[in-house]
């Protein structure tokens, strides 16, 4: 046994995407105490540049300690429980982990589905909280990372809000990558994740809940039946001036890589990040275009930092992905659920969208389907 040394390789799936050198530097400096004032004072800012990425002022504002799928659960276990209805948009393989949460709390989801590939249609949302007016809350996908669609958070949010029902937000992909605006849009409680748009290493889950949330949380019958993931207790540690109580072991060294990850977007602009995203996805659609590859997405609701790609008849679909890793070192996507075998998924996440990644792929491609 010896260390582990992991190889050179391009991340372009959908996620982890690469992570810049300066946040892995970040990610090996000294360990300190979880509450140790300066740390504390890091935290602080942690929170700050969260609010800055997501574009809100929401005080409840924080990373989970846990990677995306624990910040899709805090969301349901805080805000959900046993005997509620939730409407449940599915449009994906991540809006049917909605819907397991949401069973396994007791409460009822009800399935608004639009078929893999296609955004949400609002004109069922809008049925669906129709004919189920006391809804506690109206959850979506604002990002797909398993098809590579937008849906229209603004209109679904507004929807929620009209019909008097919490929205519950998964921008796990979207947030760094493509417009997201929490209060602007009304987003009641958002969850994302490190490894997407933002680049630092998986682990760690931003999430944010409006005072509405909040207050829906205090209200509460029942206790969150998650421990780990009760905000009411999480709060005691993230929150409050002065004494912080302890909850759990912060994951240190993973709150400095998110430190500079978030950092590193400010210096950026959060506006600039979107349109580089935007430009690299339009340059990687030329170039696939080129190579006699298509996009099956509409391109009005594709996503810049995800692109479905068709597998053409007769490809062997696990071959040409192995092929990039073997020959090339690049790390693409497969199809998960219902498009597994039918398409590939090339992410442009975060430190990943860059021209020069862009035409390393679109080459690679060309190399192995022999079309270059
Ligand atoms: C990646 C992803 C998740 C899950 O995040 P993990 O960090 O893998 O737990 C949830 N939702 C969407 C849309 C994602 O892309």
């Amino acid at each position: 046994m010896h260390s582990f040394m992991p190889p050179d390789r391009l991340l372009l799936g959908p996620g982890p995407s690469p992570v810049p050198p300066r946040v892995l530097a970040a990610l090996a400096r000294p360990t300190i105490g979880h509450l140790d004032p300066l740390f504390i004072a890091m935290m602080d800012e942690v929170k700050d540049l969260l609010r800055e990425a997501f574009r809100t002022g929401h005080a409840l504002t924080l990373p989970v300690s846990a990677p995306g799928s624990a910040g899709m659960e805090t969301a349901f276990v805080n805000l959900i429980e046993p005997g509620d209805t939730v409407i449940v948009c599915r449009n994906g393989v991540f809006g049917g982990r909605m819907r397991e949460n949401v069973v396994r709390i007791g409460a009822q989801a009800v399935m608004v589905d639009d078929p893999f590939g296609r955004p949400v249609d609002p004109d069922k949302v809008e049925a669906a909280l129709r004919a189920h007016p006391g809804a506690k809350a109206l959850a979506f996908v604002h990002a797909e990372t398993s098809t590579g669609v937008a849906s229209d958070a603004r209109t679904l949010c507004r929807l929620a809000r009209e019909h008097g029902a919490l929205s519950i937000v998964d921008a796990v992909t979207s947030l760094g990558g493509s417009p997201l605006e929490v209060d602007g849009w009304g987003i009641d409680a958002v969850y994302s994740g490190s490894q997407k748009c933002l680049s630092a290493p998986p682990g760690l889950s931003p999430v944010s809940f409006s005072d509405t949330a909040v207050a829906a949380i205090r209200a509460r019958r029942t206790p969150v039946q998650s421990w780990f993931l009760d905000l009411t207790l999480v709060m005691g540690y993230w929150q409050g001036s002065g004494a912080r109580a302890y909850h759990h072991t912060a994951p240190i060294n993973m709150l400095y890589a998110l430190h500079e990850a978030l950092l590193m977007l400010r210096e950026e602009g959060l506006e600039a990040a979107w349109a580089r995203h935007r430009a690299n996805h339009l340059r990687l659609c030329e170039g696939l275009e080129a190579l006699g590859l298509t996009l099956p997405v509409d391109p009005a609701v594709r996503l810049p930092q995800l692109n479905a790609v068709a597998v053409p008849d007769g490809v062997d679909e696990a071959a040409v992905r192995r092929s990039l890793l073997d020959r090339h070192g690049i790390e693409i996507g497969a199809g998960l659920g219902e498009l597994a075998g039918k398409i590939w998924r090339i992410g442009l996440m975060g430190h990943g969208s860059t021209p020069g990644n862009v035409d390393r792929v679109v080459a690679a491609f060309g190399d192995v389907l022999g079309r270059g």
